[in-house]
């Protein structure tokens, strides 16, 4: 089988990478992530995976378009619902490109991750596989959570600390204040 698999980043891509390899599938990765900023950190992002990909010897197509402002344009207003604008853009983009290069089926690493909201990235990869006509590949790759950030450790790759998008920077890094001290 012939796979097309969306990368959010090099650490979450090391466990799948490493079970659909053992199946002997055609695998491709895609790296197409609108959705992280601010540009620097896009760009350590794509930099960790270009090296990694390269030591490794994996094909990879790179979508490297740093959407800043249609992204927030497609969340403004509606921000509590970004996550599912977020892996509509990245799975649609995915499902594109494996028509366009005659895969049979396309997958994402967002399948790994235990923050992710994997019922509805499945259901969302379910949609766009009826809407392009392409397979969506479905398997819960969480299993190999700790073992993915064990080798990414290892590997002496950059992991970082927010999911992407600048809201997330903000949950993770702003003082949760609480309701005594706003007032
Ligand atoms: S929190 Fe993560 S998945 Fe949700 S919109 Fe932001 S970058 Fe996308």
């Amino acid at each position: 089988m012939k796979l097309l698999i969306h990368i959010c980043c090099a650490p979450c891509f090391i466990y799948p990478y490493q079970v659909l390899q053992e199946k002997n599938y055609d695998l491709f990765g895609f790296f197409f992530n609108p959705n992280i900023h601010p540009y620097q950190e896009y760009i350590r992002r794509l930099k960790t995976l270009q090296n990694w990909s390269k030591d490794q010897n994996i094909k990879i197509i790179y979508k490297d378009e740093y959407l800043l402002e249609e992204f927030l344009r497609g969340v403004v207003y509606r921000e509590n619902e970004r996550c599912l604008f977020c892996y509509y853009l990245r799975l649609k983009a995915t499902a594109q490109i494996a028509l366009k290069g005659k895969f049979d089926a396309f997958t994402t690493t967002l399948l790994y991750s235990k923050f992710q909201k994997h019922e509805a990235i499945a259901k969302i990869g379910a949609e766009i596989e009826k809407e392009c006509g392409v397979v969506f590949y479905y398997q819960d790759f969480r299993k190999g959570w700790k073992e993915g950030i064990m080798r990414s450790k290892k590997s002496g790759l950059y992991r970082q600390q927010y999911c992407g998008c600048i809201y997330s920077e903000k949950e993770r890094y702003m003082p949760k204040v609480n309701n005594e001290q706003k007032h």
